[in-house]
Parts: C-alpha cells; sequence; structure tokens
C-alpha cells in the first residue's frame, strides 16, 4: 500500500477539499474539556497532532469525546421502516437505509478496534442493513496516539493501542513536523491519489520511530496480563468486588451510552392516526445497567441488582463477547465509562480487583 509524508497545512487543506465533497467529521472541542465528532466547516478548528505534544496539549481525546466516533454508524435514535399496506391486503415495508457518504477523521486506536468490533457484531447472524449501508459509505481516517489521552486512558492495557485494523488512512506525526499518511486500503490509495503529497519509501521505519516517542508505560496497566484479567473476569460470579463497584452506582446508565463498544437497542413502533395501518418502527440505544433493561412479562427482573448488572457489564466486554467473537478483548480501554461516569466507578479497577481476588489464596486452600 502506497505512503507519503505530508505538511500540516497539505493535510488541512485535502481535508477542507474532501468536506466540499462529503460529510466530514472531525473531533471538536465542546465547552471546557469535551469534544464531538462534528461536521467540518469552513471556520471549524482542524488541529492535528504533533509528535512534540506534551500530554495535555494532545489536540483531541478519546474518553472526553462522550460520543464515540462510531455512533455515526449506529446513531443514538434511528428510523428502520416505514409499513403501510399494499392492495393484497398485506403490508408493504420500506427500510429507511442512510447511504450518505461520509468520511470521520481523527479516530483514535482504541475506537478503530471498536468499530471494527462493531463491524463484526453487526455482519454476525441476521447482518444489520442499516450499521452495514452506512459503513459500506463511510471512510475512516485514524490518528495514531504517541500520549495516552488522560488518567483514564488503559489502551495499551487492553491490546488496541497499536489498532490500524478498518483504517483506510492512518496518520502518525513526525519529528520534521510532518504527518506520515499510509494509506491501508484501496480506498484509501483512491482518497489520496491526486493530493500531492510527497511519496514515502520507509513507512514502517517512520512510524516506529514516531513511536519510539511514546512513554512508557502508556496509560494504566492492570497488575497483571490482559489475558489473565479476562480469564479471571470469565472464572468470577460471586464475588465481593461486584458490591463493592456498585456502592455508589445510581444506574444511570451512562456507562453504556458512552461505551464504543456497547449496542444494545429498543424497538418501538409508531402508528399514524391520520392514515390507517400506516406507521414506523424506530430503535434507541439500550443499556444493560439500567434497572428495567433485565424486565419481562410478569415484572420479574433476572438482573435486579447493580451488582447482577455489573457483573453482565463486565463479562460482556470481557468474557463473553471476546469468547464469541475471538477478538480480543471488547473493553477498547478507551477510559469514557470511567470518566463520565459521575461517580468514578471504572471498569479498569473492576476488572485489575477480579484479578487480585483471583489470585489471592483462597480460605479453603489454607
Ligand atoms: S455511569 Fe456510573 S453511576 Fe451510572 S450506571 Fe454506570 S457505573 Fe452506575
Ligand atoms: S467498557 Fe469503558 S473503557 Fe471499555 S471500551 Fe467501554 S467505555 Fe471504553
Amino acid at each position: 500500500m502506497t505512503s507519503f509524508l505530508a505538511n500540516e497545512q497539505a493535510l488541512e487543506d485535502w481535508l477542507r477539499r474532501q468536506a466540499e465533497r462529503h460529510e466530514v467529521y472531525w473531533p471538536q472541542r465542546m465547552g471546557k474539556a469535551s469534544y464531538a465528532f462534528q461536521r467540518l466547516r469552513r471556520r471549524s478548528p482542524l488541529r492535528l497532532d504533533r509528535l512534540d505534544d506534551a500530554p495535555a496539549s494532545k489536540p483531541f481525546r478519546a474518553s472526553a469525546c462522550v460520543v464515540p466516533p462510531g455512533r455515526l454508524l449506529a446513531p443514538m435514535q434511528e428510523l428502520l421502516y416505514r409499513f403501510e399496506p399494499d392492495d393484497d391486503g398485506g403490508y408493504r415495508f420500506i427500510p429507511c437505509l442512510d447511504p450518505t457518504e461520509r468520511l470521520i477523521a481523527g479516530i483514535r486506536p482504541c475506537d478503530l478496534k471498536a468499530i471494527h468490533l462493531m463491524d463484526a457484531v453487526n455482519a454476525e447472524g441476521v447482518p444489520d442493513a442499516h450499521y452495514l449501508t452506512r459503513r459500506a459509505h463511510t471512510t475512516l481516517i485514524a490518528s495514531n496516539c504517541l500520549q495516552p489521552c488522560d488518567a483514564h486512558c488503559f489502551c495499551e492495557a487492553a491490546g488496541s493501542l497499536d489498532w490500524r485494523e478498518g483504517a483506510d488512512v492512518f496518520l502518525t506525526p513526525q519529528a520534521d513536523g510532518q504527518q506520515l499518511v499510509e494509506c491501508l486500503t484501496p480506498r484509501g490509495e483512491a482518497l489520496c491519489a491526486d493530493a500531492g503529497f510527497s511519496p514515502c519509501d520507509a513507512p514502517e521505519e517512520r512510524r516506529q520511530s514516531a513511536e519510539a516517542h511514546r512513554p512508557q508505560p502508556f496509560g494504566r496497566q492492570f497488575d497483571a496480563p490482559l489475558v489473565k484479567v479476562m480469564a479471571a473476569v470469565d472464572e468470577t460470579w460471586d464475588s465481593p468486588v461486584w458490591d463493592k463497584h456498585v456502592e455508589r452506582c445510581f444506574s444511570c446508565g451512562t456507562c453504556n451510552l458512552v461505551c464504543p463498544t456497547c449496542y444494545c437497542f429498543d424497538m418501538r413502533d409508531d402508528l399514524d392516526i391520520e392514515h390507517p395501518g400506516c406507521g414506523s418502527r424506530s430503535r434507541c440505544a439500550d443499556g444493560c445497567m439500567l434497572p428495567e433493561f433485565a424486565e419481562v412479562a410478569g415484572g420479574h427482573n433476572f438482573r435486579a441488582t447493580p451488582a447482577a448488572r455489573q457483573r453482565h457489564r463486565v463479562k460482556r466486554k470481557l468474557a463473553y463477547l471476546p469468547t464469541q467473537f475471538a477478538d480480543g478483548s471488547f473493553c477498547v480501554g478507551c477510559g469514557r465509562c470511567g470518566h463520565q461516569c459521575t461517580v468514578d466507578i471504572d471498569i479498569f479497577d473492576i476488572a485489575n480487583d477480579l484479578a487480585a481476588a483471583s489470585e489471592a489464596p483462597h480460605a479453603a486452600d489454607d
């Protein structure tokens, strides 16, 4: 695949030219400390990473970007289809698919891995036409991380720091102030073909030399290797750790809604009373930390306590889904849930405590 070098201005001009042709999304600062992937407009600020950025001056951060970029592919709320009576006494279903050409740029490696995982989830079983239609029309430009986003980040520990799969173009800042532009797919090649960037013959060396500037360790690290942490989560059912980490939880569901690998939704049908028999079906994001999520007919709730819900959430990320898809941890270590939880409940601490508890000698062994 082809690689280029581009100075900051050339790359910015190129992204702004793309925005004249398609919807281009770029992480933009909202208020003092948050970011949101928003349409790049003529006057939108656009600041790329630099190799000598201090941690505090990193231009955009995954965990502070409340809504992950993958939500542009699976919106919190969406119309799925309309229905109306047909001439044979049945119903006609009119799907509402979104084939808008989009380019999402500034995706951090953790969020890139999350999109890769959601690609697998949405292609499995009955493929999700709504997600897959958006995905087929979306180009991804990822930005390498040479500094952790903040104190919540644990992407290296979760195995997503070096993730590149799924990116059409991958950017890495260079010591000479340029950006290494690696085209990783034919779509990325086509996008860069007329950009006027300079060819680069040694992209691997260039990227590795930039990555040598990463601090060691990079972000928070578990006290045990990831495989042991995942095994501990998998093997633990009854444990005081689940209760310890929900004492302050008020079951708001924020940790679900901000997570780039949470994808549960609820469905709703709306009838159009002015046109009998016509209506629409839509869905909206749901979350397993919400008390009514597991409530079934008759009022029975099979995850009635916050600890049971927390156990389910953590096991989904670190045990159930990794077993089903064999793609490593479904927690990509973005740090959003810990950062955005009002009472500082953090999946990193829960997983670490479970690993420590599984290493501790059992009373029965004494
Ligand atoms: S964000 Fe925090 S308080 Fe809200 S449900 Fe999740 S763990 Fe509980
Ligand atoms: S569980 Fe938390 S840290 Fe892990 S991917 Fe989801 S939001 Fe990020």
